[in-house]
């Protein structure tokens, strides 16, 4: 199915699915197959070889651009795999405008892996528009960004920041990630590209790892399905189905990821051991009318920070129940993470410091589970490392 006019709940379950023409199957099969057989020299039915195109992920590219209101979807093994891509169209002497807290791995492969192909990096604050500006340069042929950005979801501003990449001539990528499509869809608000990183909420249920591109340009898709060929890092079979299983629930589980992380953050807010909780869902994040407006809900990432030090904030994520000590996000269950040693644990503590990543700041994926039990869980764990 690809009518564009169904609405989101029912593009997520149906959009580049059909139930199979020869035995009726309601659900895309799992194509575990490496090769097709060729009508005669050169003549294939649509397939030839499963790097080049699985119908299976065929299914996903396409359930994927219907949801981000895009025309062209691409799968990759990863996030970093889609990241790779973007990179690859680029060449020696290009320059790139970034944000200073885009994800670590992002962060890793602009000054580890293409900064040794002499691309060159910029890092901006990317809620600063005028410092987005001044970032760009002659040879400035990317703006990448993320928003909300990890982990003290600030916002940026998608429209404004694409317009500036237009007036430079440049291409205006965002990682959706953290709100998702159905929260947010950046193409509609000027972006160029979308890139995912499936491992998260379109996945849902912490067990595959997979990135995806999407985009209305013929051109940038045609560039994409070549390095997606050409580098081979594509996702098998398996995972495209498990990504396809995981969208057709995303609007159901986001909207209760929305809800109870809404729920905590206002019980976090009142909480005497937090300082600061940073949730663009409340008034007093800085980025709340910009995420009112672009954002349809505010997600379930939130971050706190809490009058503890390194150690005491340690033993809080350390003593929680239902909530798992553990890196990633998006999942139906709760994780907690203390950035400074864990995600975070790369950046020099002075630079960790300055970019508000406090010791005693905590980072949760809320999951969908009773709220009642995640909030007895958090009061559990706070009460028995601080009193
Ligand atoms: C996880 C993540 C990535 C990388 O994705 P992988 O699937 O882990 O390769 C990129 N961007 C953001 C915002 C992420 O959270």
């Amino acid at each position: 199915m690809d009518d564009d006019h169904f609405r989101f709940e029912t593009r997520s379950i149906h959009a580049g699915q059909e139930p199979d023409p020869e035995t009726g199957a309601v659900m895309t099969p799992i194509h575990a197959n490496s090769t097709y057989e060729q009508d005669g020299p050169g003549e294939h039915r649509g397939y030839e070889y499963s790097r080049t195109g699985n119908p299976t992920r065929s299914d996903l590219e396409a359930n994927l651009a219907s949801l981000e209101n895009g025309e062209y979807g691409r799968c990759f093994s990863s996030g970093m795999g889609s990241i790779n891509t973007v990179l690859n169209t680029l060449s020696a002497g290009d320059h790139v405008v970034t944000g200073t807290d885009v994800y670590g791995g992002t962060h890793r492969i602009f000054t580890q892996v293409y900064e040794d192909y002499d691309i060159e990096f910029t890092f901006v604050d990317m809620t600063d528009l005028e410092a987005i500006e001044a970032g760009f340069r002659e040879n400035t042929e990317l703006l990448w960004l993320e928003t909300p950005t990890n982990p003290l979801m600030s916002i940026v501003d998608i429209e404004g920041a694409a317009a500036i990449a237009h007036d430079h001539d440049a291409i205006c990528a965002i990682d959706n990630t953290f709100a998702t499509p159905y929260l947010q869809r950046p193409l509609d608000l000027g972006a160029d590209v979308v890139s995912h990183s499936l491992t998260k909420y379109l996945g849902g249920h912490s067990d595959v790892v997979g990135g995806a591109l999407v985009t209305n340009d013929p051109d940038l898709d045609e560039q994409f399905g070549f390095y997606q060929n050409a580098v081979g890092a594509t996702p098998g079979p398996f995972e495209s189905f498990l990504v396809l299983r995981g969208t057709k629930t995303l609007p159901v589980r986001m909207d209760r990821h929305c809800e109870n992380a809404r729920a905590i953050a206002a019980w976090l807010d009142d909480h005497p051991d937090v300082e600061t909780v940073y949730y663009p869902g409340l008034e007093s994040h800085p980025g709340h009318d910009l995420a009112a407006r672009q954002m349809d809900d505010f997600g379930g990432m939130l971050s706190f920070e809490l009058d503890a030090t390194l150690d005491e904030a340690s033993a809080v994520v350390s003593n929680t129940e239902v909530f798992t000590l553990a890196e990633s996000l998006g999942g139906v269950e709760s994780l907690i993470e203390q950035p400074a040693p864990m995600t975070h644990a790369a950046v020099p503590r002075e630079d960790r410091l300055a970019a508000g990543l406090t010791d005693g700041l905590v980072r949760i994926s809320v999951g969908i589970e009773h709220v009642d039990d995640l909030l007895a869980d958090l009061e559990t764990a706070i009460d028995a490392a601080l009193s």
